[in-house]
């Protein structure tokens, strides 16, 4: 009963906190149906776009379903609005577990290391009485801290056979060490995870986190699963061959310096035909693609079946195993005080505007998967279109388990969201940046924003101070979407007169959000400078 008021009074301070920010609840959500802290199962894959979850009814619905995840948005609540603030893998796990953006907890790219020694949600749940773990991918370099249990793949794991490293090992760094498992990744991860709820102390709530790897590259489905999908046509991106007219196409190197990996120029179409090399190779996993013509978009199409079938195999062995968590928890009596959540770090471009990786602030990009069964709400089967930051997330859960979010966590918890998904108020915009410039996909570093109807991109095309960031610059570049219009994104109407009203707003907006967010330009002159002559760039 105490652990019940707890909740409910942590419950009225963030309606008081709500109603001075943007994001305020209704109503009051029913979270006294649970007798105790409830459980938390977070499952959250690896660069699992929307598109290939069947119950978000993208482009690929028609062919690929996932029954089990789909299980999770039939009884719990689907979100359409769930942003990375940051589109890439160990930044946006940094972001969920301090509930801060990239410049704030230090991860900005995937050269920077996790500082372990900061707060994060697992120590203030494990504080509050949870017995917390993490299984699968980490990622994040430093031992993780805030566990009582762990057991992660070294950097990012292997899809057979895969080593894990365990809590009360020698760490050594996030490359090294582990022990081999047999079997396939997705499989080994959820065996793992369910023996430590077999062997957990039930008298204590529990958040468990289990982060595969799958479906990130390169794909290597389970034998089981090897052969699916051989007969059936993927369907295509309306943007698969829409290569010139999208992204900064003239972003030429400006200030590059000798010795780069990149000439005096680049091209910023080199995303499909870097895939189509590799696919041409004897190193592609699944075997060389095979090619009965080299007309251009004859390699664009066989090149797009091959990485979506791929991809998609794996996504196969994800949903079987969410299926195995969902019965094991029905199983075991667990179903009606546990929550369970589906996402993903990102989302991923699945051959969209011929792009097949993340990083970029287009929709498929930064746009999460996010599905969550709160037991016995009333929601089952709603959806929400708010605008949610996955720097939410830590202070959602905190608050589901009656923690007040640390004044340091920069998200705002969303829980109203979860219950009742109709008239719960998210963000009126999110906020996004790219910092690793022109590393590994050759894509500059922008900033950025996404409302409910619009999307504003600033591409300013320098390094500064991000690890394995490029040292070279990029022209500065601006796009902008009606999404209301143009949801797919393909005319960028920045350059258009009768927008100008609306991109100053959001240029102000930007800069509102930038400065709530304390990531301030006034720590970079050569931004600061770059500004000056390019922001009211028409
Ligand atoms: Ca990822």
């Amino acid at each position: 009963m105490k652990i019940k008021l707890k909740i409910k009074q942590t419950l009225a301070s963030s309606l008081k906190f709500s109603a001075i920010t943007s994001m305020f609840c209704s109503t009051l959500i029913s979270i006294d149906v649970m007798a105790k802290q409830p459980n938390i199962v977070f499952i959250m894959s690896d660069d699992h776009a929307t598109n290939a979850i069947s119950s978000y009814e993208g482009r690929l619905s028609s062919v690929f379903k996932t029954p089990n995840i789909d299980r999770l948005a039939s009884q719990g609540v689907r979100f359409n609005g769930m942003y990375a603030n940051n589109s890439i893998c160990t930044p946006s796990r940094a972001a969920i577990l301090t509930g801060q953006y990239s410049h704030t907890n230090g991860v900005k790219t995937l050269a920077d290391t996790f500082d372990r020694k900061k707060d994060n949600v697992a120590k203030q749940l494990k504080a509050a009485g949870y017995q917390t773990a993490i299984v699968g991918k980490w990622h994040l370099k430093t031992e993780p801290s805030g566990f009582d249990y762990y057991n992660v793949l070294p950097n990012q794991g292997k899809y057979f056979e895969p080593k894990f490293k365990e809590i009360g090992k020698k760490w050594q760094n996030g490359r090294k060490g582990g022990e081999v498992y047999p079997g396939y990744v997705t499989d080994v991860t959820t065996d793992i995870s369910m023996n430590w709820l077999d062997k957990r102390d039930q008298d204590k709530p529990f958040m468990l986190m289990i982060h595969h790897k799958a479906p990130h590259g390169l794909w290597q489905p389970a034998k089981r699963h090897q052969d699916l999908f051989s007969d059936v046509k993927i369907p295509e991106p309306a943007s698969l061959y829409n290569r010139g007219k999208h992204g900064p196409t003239d972003a030429v190197i400006i200030d590059g310096k000798k010795g780069q990996q990149f000439g005096s120029s680049v091209s910023r179409r080199m995303e499909g035909r870097g895939l189509v090399t590799r696919m041409l190779s004897d190193s592609w996993p699944t075997g060389k693609l095979q090619l009965d013509s080299y007309d251009w978009n004859t390699v664009v199409s066989a090149a797009y079946q091959k990485y979506l079938k791929d991809y998609l195999r794996t996504i196969v062995a994800v949903d079987e195993n969410v299926g195995r968590v969902l019965d094991y928890l029905d199983a075991n009596g667990l179903t009606d005080n546990t929550i369970v959540i589906y996402t993903s770090d990102q989302g991923m471009m699945l051959g969209e505007h011929d792009y097949y990786d993340k990083r970029w602030i287009y929709e498929e990009s930064i746009k999460m998967p996010f599905l969550a069964r709160f037991p016995k709400g009333a929601a089952a089967g709603k959806t929400t279109n708010e605008l949610f930051s996955n720097i939410d997330i830590a202070p959602t859960l905190l608050e589901l388990a009656g923690v007040k979010t640390p004044t340091s966590m920069q998200g705002q918890s969303f829980l109203a969201a979860l219950s009742d998904p109709e008239h719960a108020k998210g963000r009126d915009a999110v906020y996004y940046r790219y910092w690793l410039h022109m590393a590994h996909h050759t894509i500059p570093a922008h900033y950025g924003i996404r409302t409910k109807t619009h999307k504003l991109a600033f591409f300013y095309g320098l390094p500064l101070d991000a690890n394995g960031a490029m040292p070279a610059a990029t022209p500065p570049y601006w796009e902008m979407y009606d999404l209301a219009n143009d949801p797919k994104e393909m005319t960028n109407i920045y350059p258009q007169q009768q927008y100008s009203k609306i991109k100053n707003q959001l240029k102000q907006q930007l800069i509102e959000l930038k400065e709530q967010a304390g990531d301030t330009d006034e720590m970079y002159p050569e931004l600061v400078t770059l500004k000056k002559a390019h922001w009211d760039q028409k």
